[in-house]
């Protein structure tokens, strides 16, 4: 088992963006699990499967492989052989993923491979069960939130520099949405670990964050 630090917390916490640079300043393998929801979730969307459909669902997902990529440095994933790290990104796919993180046998197949790329490598994962579930000995936890206006604000930031046309009370209504769904199911519930340390960036910019975790992550190698 390689070094692993576990980063869990709700949607549009800043969790990939402060993952990734952390990553690169400490040398570790960043992991972001949410993708591979996503690309679950997309496959549905594509093949009109619904995750209500338990037996659709369940036959869907034995068949689909799902295999992470790092090309430069950044991570890639392909759903059967093909690359839609692009494709992911949408809101209707987040909202698909969400729908289908709460079939067990989902979950269990994306635990599965988690574990697998965590066991050789010194990585910093982030999702939403890191801590609770997929990596419960993580050498560090971080439980990683803002208030959910300052959630919003930053993602209609990131929408309007790309010229995407939104209303931020619509975005912050779908974050809580997605917060509510991910908190309340009944397998691996978004929750902070009892060992986990809270971050809450509602005051804090992206280097300030990043500086918190480099502290946590020297202070855990003592
Ligand atoms: O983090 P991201 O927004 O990409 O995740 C999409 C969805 O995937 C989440 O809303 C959550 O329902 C699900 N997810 C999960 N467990 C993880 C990562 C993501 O249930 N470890």
């Amino acid at each position: 088992m390689g070094y692993s630090m576990a980063v869990d917390g709700p949607a549009g916490a800043g969790k990939s963006t402060i993952a990734k640079l952390a990553a690169k300043e400490l040398g570790l393998i960043y992991i972001d699990t949410g993708a591979m929801y996503r690309a679950i979730g997309l496959h549905f969307i594509n093949n009109d499967i619904v995750p209500e459909d338990s037996e659709a669902a369940k036959i869907a997902c034995d068949g689909l492989s799902i295999n992470i990529k790092y090309e430069e440095g950044i991570q890639q994933i392909y759903l059967n052989g093909e690359n839609v790290s692009a494709r992911i990104r949408m809101e209707e796919v987040g909202k698909m993923a969400s729908a289908v993180a709460k079939l067990p046998f989902v979950r269990s197949k994306l635990v599965d491979i988690q574990r697998q790329l965590a066991k050789n490598e010194n990585v910093i994962m982030d999702g939403r069960d890191i801590g609770t579930c997929v990596l419960p000995d993580a050498n560090v936890k971080i439980y990683l939130t803002a208030n959910s206006r300052v959630r919003a604000q930053r993602r209609y930031n990131e929408l309007v520099e790309k010229n995407i046309k939104c209303d931020i009370d619509e975005i912050e209504a779908s974050i809580i949405a997605r917060d509510y769904e991910d908190m309340h199911r009944e397998i691996s519930p978004l929750r902070q670990a009892d060992d986990a340390i809270l971050l809450d960036t509602s005051d804090m910019d992206i280097a300030m964050v990043v500086n918190s975790i480099k502290n946590i992550y020297e202070e855990s190698l003592k």
